[in-house]
């Protein structure tokens, strides 16, 4: 192997990522139920051997002679959500509310808000009359029991968390206004279509005008 080339960053991101596992299978001891302290654990033996093979097959290219070459692409962009997003996100951060758009002709709620009805093909958020708050109050309509947690490569950090996810059906919606978000987390065994949640919004502080200034749901009713 050339001296001259050193380790891709990828690879050794990929070493940091294990680290990082390492750490983050202490943190699961922490989860005090034990169904999700299972699932966490899981998770983290997936992430374990995806990334243990990743370095495997990074350590056999280079015993067979290839030169392994550095491909993290950066690409930094920033872009324009539109006026209607940007007014939905404004709402989220400043009022702690969900906005909704409703089509003058058809009466449907455009959630989230996009500048046209997919039906009637007309614009729609112009008018102050177009706008509607839903409540942060829903039914859950499924739930997700995601496992595997992603390890974000630029920066080896493991992104993500063991709480369900759910399909809501926000109060104040049409039957398709629906978000999908994190659940509390509580035991899996009353997880079920028909649970009544409530939003648990951040702090001002805290709010950056995104879906996650919502912390998760809280299960209201059974
Ligand atoms: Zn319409």
């Amino acid at each position: 192997m050339n001296g001259k080339i050193g380790r891709p960053e990828w690879a050794v991101n990929i070493e940091r990522a294990l680290v990082h596992l390492t750490e983050n299978e202490k943190e699961c001891d922490d989860i005090t139920n034990e169904k999700y302290r299972e699932y966490a654990r899981a998770s983290m033996a997936i992430a374990r051997k995806k990334y243990q093979n990743e370095m495997a097959t990074y350590q056999r290219a280079l015993d067979e002679g290839y030169v392994v070459v550095d491909r993290i692409v950066n690409l930094p962009f920033e872009e324009s959500c539109g006026l209607r997003l940007s007014k939905f996100f404004a709402a989220l951060r400043e009022e702690a509310r969900i906005l909704a758009l409703r089509c003058p002709n058809c009466r449907r709620v455009i959630f989230p808000p996009r500048p046209v009805c997919g039906f009637c093909r007309i614009s729609v958020g112009e008018r102050d009359e177009d706008w509607q708050i839903l409540n942060d109050t829903g039914t859950v309509i499924s739930v997700i029991l995601a496992t595997e947690r992603e390890v974000d490569r630029p920066t080896a950090r493991i992104i993500g968390r063991p709480n369900p996810c759910a399909f809501i059906r926000l109060d104040g919606g049409d039957p398709w206004t629906v978000l999908v978000h994190h659940l509390e987390l509580v035991d899996p065994e009353v997880l079920k279509a028909g649970l009544r949640v409530k939003a648990v919004w951040k702090p001002r502080e805290e709010r950056r005008g995104r879906m996650s200034d919502i912390e998760y749901f809280r299960i209201i009713e059974p």
